[in-house]
């Protein structure tokens, strides 16, 4: 077995040790610019060691390079261990090199994974997506040293094929030390992101009304604890439209499982079980759910000139809580709804509100028309009509 991770950032350090570990082999394809020297620089000290509360693994890749053609023809497995603005130059760069029967897979998938790597690498490969990373890792030294701070109990996998989930979830699990739980499928997958509704939306209530001005390092809100009554109803909403979808997909796409879209408040409550002391509403089970404790909103040092005086930080409208779950996530859902011909005038308000502050155009006069779909993994970017988004 061979593998190649794509990437150079914390999920990309954390599976060189956890693969490594394993004694599975491991190549390294790593394009972005400058950090296939760094990675070298770092592993000439040693493998990666990624340190966990419970002890530490460590791995030392065979072979990096920024060159698709050095890492990827001989590949049994490619995995992309990347932010989701990342996927789509990767996977063209690595179509070309990819063997008959090689698993493409991303942790995690984000929404519509799967309709952009078809269009790059073709019909044939096994594609797979994980729900989410299942790891919190941080880098500590590059190339060296990665920190495993948690690991999730259970992560969902798709694939598409659908049938192939059972045996992956299988394979992957040993390999990576996670129990990974079988979906239904990678439409199912992308429905059933919580991220996609949790991150915008709470960015959304926390600064839809902030007057511009830096605040000072210490009235950073909380960000899930900082969730108040208003925001808990406007997510319930966001979580209702999703539903709607399933509910209206379901009697005209009947081959497709859509059990794993279940309700943000069920999810919190499967999801954290007794870490959320009063689990009894949405909003209770956010600020009473220990894991989010101390949890801050996204700010940045606010940007200064030379006779400004005023310090302090502003909201950070370029994180990824806007610039993947937006994209990758919430505008695929919405595109998925306007298919079904759901309505989602929650969902929308939060599109329009977080376009405005990323400076982009998604929804356009309550349709998907904006100049900046094409950036998105919407359906409409590949084409699909209803019948065809279960590939
Ligand atoms: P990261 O910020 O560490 O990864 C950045 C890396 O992505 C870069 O080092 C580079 O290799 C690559 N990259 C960035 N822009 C690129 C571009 N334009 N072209 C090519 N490569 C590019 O991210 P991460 O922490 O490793 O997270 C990976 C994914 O996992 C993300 O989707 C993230 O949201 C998700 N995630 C991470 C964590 C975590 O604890 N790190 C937890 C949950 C989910």
């Amino acid at each position: 077995m061979n593998v190649t991770i794509c990437g150079g950032g914390n999920a990309a350090h954390t599976l060189v040790a956890v693969l490594g570990q394993q004694g599975i082999e491991v190549d390294l394809f790593a394009p972005y610019p400058g950090e296939a020297e760094r990675w070298r620089a770092g592993l000439a000290r040693g493998g990666i060691r990624a340190r966990t509360p419970s002890g530490s693994l460590v791995g030392q890749p065979r072979r990096i390079s920024a060159e698709a053609a050095e890492v990827i023809p001989r590949a049994s497995a490619v995995l992309l261990a990347l932010p989701a603005f990342a996927h789509k130059s990767i996977l063209q760069a690595i179509a070309p090199h990819l063997g008959e029967g090689t698993l493409v897979g991303a942790l995690p998938a984000r929404g519509g994974f799967h309709w952009a790597a078809r269009q790059s690498i073709g019909p044939s490969p096994v594609i797979f997506g994980l729900q989410t990373l299942p790891w919190a890792c941080r880098i500590r030294r590059y190339g060296e040293e990665v920190d495993i701070l948690g690991t999730k109990a259970v992560v969902g996998l798709a694939t598409d094929p659908a049938d192939r989930a059972e045996a992956l979830a299988e394979t992957l699990s040993s390999w990576l030390n996670v129990t990974l739980r079988p979906e239904a499928s990678m439409l199912a997958l992308t429905l059933a992101d919580v991220g996609q509704l949790l991150h915008p939306g709470i960015m959304y209530g926390l600064f839809h009304t902030w007057d511009g001005q830096p605040m000072g390092e210490d009235q950073v809100p909380l960000f899930y604890h900082g969730v108040d009554a208003e925001t808990a109803d406007l997510l319930q909403a966001m979580s209702d439209e999703v539903r709607a979808v399933r509910t209206a997909l379901e009697p005209r796409l009947p081959a497709c499982d859509f059990s794993a879209v279940v309700s943000l408040h069920e999810w919190l409550r499967r999801s954290y079980g007794d870490h959320i002391a009063d689990p009894s509403t949405l909003h209770s089970s956010l600020v009473t759910n220990r894991a989010y404790e101390g949890l801050l909103a996204p700010v940045r040092p606010r940007e200064e000139n030379a006779h400004d005086q005023i310090m302090g930080v502003v909201p950070d409208f370029g994180s990824r809580y806007l610039v993947e779950d937006v994209p990758y996530g919430l505008v695929v859902t919405r595109g998925i709804a306007e298919l079904a011909g759901v309505e989602t005038p929650a969902i929308d308000q939060v599109i329009v509100w977080a376009q405005a502050v990323m400076g982009v155009e998604y929804l356009r006069d309550g349709r998907l028309t904006g100049r900046d779909v094409g950036s998105t993994r919407a359906p409409q970017v590949y084409g699909l009509s209803l019948s065809r988004l279960v590939a």
